[in-house]
């Protein structure tokens, strides 16, 4: 039951964490078990395995820890780099600048690159950085993939280009808690070198896992990384592989279950039907937010988010409202505004298992809330131009053709 409750299933619209699929539930709905003896082994043996593949890499590392996207981050960070190394992070949102404190907090050199809420990472600065530093001294970009708070998506083939163009040796580490599994995500062609994303996100499990795929170049630095880390050490899950007993501690045996079903899935949809469903997804939304007469927080169309719409809304309405109004008179959960643009953008998280008519309940949503805090907006108009755009484009269902 839920512990306030509503008829009818809540529509889960926030960025994470996100709706559960009924398979996933059911295969985490299972006693523990003994996680020495050889089943648990067994599995995560392929879990290791098929978790490569949402990062599309070969050659890459894969960590599955118990933790969050926070403690991902950590993991990445304290296992390639050294208190005092000089890192290039950009700021353009709530998550990356909340990295940037862990960052400045674990006691590296950051030099911040900002940007306005609502725009991309800043890459001529970084070519310049790039460009001057000869000797070498950065020794990791670090880059969200993709902003949750405002909705932007970086290019990190054009970080990859820049590196290469300057031969410049620093390690990639990138943040892909609201892309892996949603969006295009290379880590191999992109020559990233730490990624990571959390299981609440569009792998569509609980909060819980934090998920790391680092590439050989990261698995080396960390050989000589002096950083202080316990339980984030790399170094004791690789002792633990090479005995095949995988675990330094506790696993959640029903995560790991779960991350099972939820990988089956996905590969039966096919991993590059996901990442087009969410583009129809992202599509439609933006569609909608225009039809409404509304601005989308994201600037510029290169950064537009396939898993996450920020939406401004006029100066004489506060977006918390409609939060609040959301979920109390619809069942409805929005996402907030966060820090700088709070009271100013709600957030229509769509990433995860999710399909185009949940998207239009959402919306249909949407425009009640909007209307009852005094907006004035046509009902229909938004779902009247994201079902036009769906009904020419929705496919078969991959599994079902
Ligand atoms: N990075 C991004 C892009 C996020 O969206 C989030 C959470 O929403 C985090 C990191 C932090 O993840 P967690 O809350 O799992 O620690």
């Amino acid at each position: 039951m839920d512990y306030v409750y509503a008829p009818g299933k809540n529509h889960l619209f926030v960025p994470g964490p996100v709706n559960i699929p009924e398979p996933v539930l059911r295969a985490m709905n299972r006693n523990n078990e003994d996680y020495r003896s050889p089943a648990v082994p067994a599995l995560t043996k392929t879990l290791l395995e098929d978790v490569k593949k949402i990062f599309k890499s070969t050659t890459g590392t894969t960590f599955l820890i118990p933790t969050t996207g926070t403690g991902a981050w950590e993991s990445a960070l304290t296992n390639t780099l050294s208190p005092g190394d000089r890192i290039v992070s950009f700021l353009i949102g709530q998550f990356s600048l909340l990295w940037i404190d862990q960052q400045q907090r674990l006691n590296f050199n950051v030099d911040v690159v900002e940007s306005d809420w609502g725009q991309g990472a800043n890459l001529d600065v970084l070519e310049s950085k790039l460009a001057t530093d000869g000797g070498h001294t950065i020794k990791a970009i670090c880059i969200v993939h993709n902003e949750t708070a405002t909705g932007v998506t970086n290019d990190l083939s054009k970080v990859r280009f820049l590196l290469d163009k300057y031969k410049h040796p620093a390690l990639l580490l990138v943040d892909g808690v609201s892309s892996i599994c949603a969006l295009d995500f290379r880590m191999d062609e992109w020559g990233v070198d730490v990624a990571l994303t959390g299981s609440q996100k569009a792998l569509s499990l609980p909060t819980g896992l934090g998920i790391i795929c680092a590439s050989p170049k990261a698995l080396e630095a960390s050989k000589t990384s002096k950083s202080v880390k316990v339980f984030f050490d790399w170094k004791d899950y690789l002792k633990f592989y090479n005995l095949g007993t995988y675990w330094p501690y506790t696993p959640s045996i029903q995560l790991l279950y779960g991350l099972r079903a939820a990988l089956d899935l996905l590969f039966e949809e096919g991993l590059d039907n996901v990442i087009a469903r969410h583009s129809r997804l992202g599509k439609a939304t933006r569609l909608a937010v225009e039809a409404w007469g509304l601005k989308n927080c994201t600037q510029k169309e290169e950064w537009f988010s396939d898993t996450v719409t920020a939406v401004l809304v006029p100066s004489y309405i506060d977006s918390a409202e409609i939060v609040r109004r959301a979920w109390k008179r619809y069942n409805l959960s929005l996402g907030l505004g966060l820090n700088k643009v709070a009271g100013k953008v709600f957030r229509i998280g769509h990433l995860g298992n999710l399909n185009e008519l949940q998207l239009l309940g959402c919306l249909a949503g949407v425009e009640m809330v909007l209307k009852d805090v005094g907006y004035p907006v046509k009902l229909g108009s938004g779902v009247a131009a994201a079902s036009a755009y769906l009904q020419n484009n929705i496919p078969l269902i991959p599994s079902r053709i």
